[in-house]
C-alpha cells in the first residue's frame, strides 16, 4: 500500500487522531519520512493539536516538539509494524489448520471408499 501527497495530507488529522488502522498508518509514515513536504504540513499541524492539548490540560508548554513528534512516528510505526507481522502469522496459522483438516477429510473420504 502506498499513499500519495494528497492521501497523506488529507489523513494528517486522522493520524493525529490515532483514526487510521495499522496498515495506513504504516503507509502514511513510510511517506512522511520519504517527503519533506507532508513531514511540514503533519508537524505543523501536530504542533497545533498537542498545543491545543496541553493547553486544555493546564500543562505547560516546554515540550521539544519536533522530539516529540519523531518518537511518535518511530514508537506508532514499530507498533503498525508488529500488528501486521501478527495479523500475518494467524494468516499462515489458519491455512495450517484447514489444509491439515483438508488432508484428514480427504483420508476419512479415502478410507471410505476403499
Ligand atoms: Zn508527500
Amino acid at each position: 500500500m502506498n499513499m500519495n501527497c494528497q492521501e497523506v495530507q488529507s489523513n494528517i488529522m486522522n493520524y493525529i487522531n490515532h483514526h487510521l488502522n495499522h496498515e495506513q498508518t504504516k503507509a502514511f509514515i513510510e511517506h512522511i519520512r520519504t517527503c519533506p513536504d507532508c513531514q511540514d504540513e503533519l508537524e505543523i499541524n501536530y504542533i497545533v493539536m498537542i498545543g491545543l492539548q496541553q493547553l486544555d490540560e493546564g500543562e505547560i508548554l516546554s515540550v521539544d516538539f519536533r522530539k516529540k513528534l519523531k518518537e511518535d512516528i518511530d514508537r506508532r510505526y514499530e507498533e503498525a509494524r508488529k500488528e501486521e507481522e501478527r495479523n500475518h502469522s494467524v494468516r499462515v496459522m489458519v491455512i495450517a489448520f484447514l489444509l491439515s483438516l483438508f488432508l484428514w477429510l480427504l483420508g476419512k473420504g479415502i478410507a471410505f471408499i476403499m
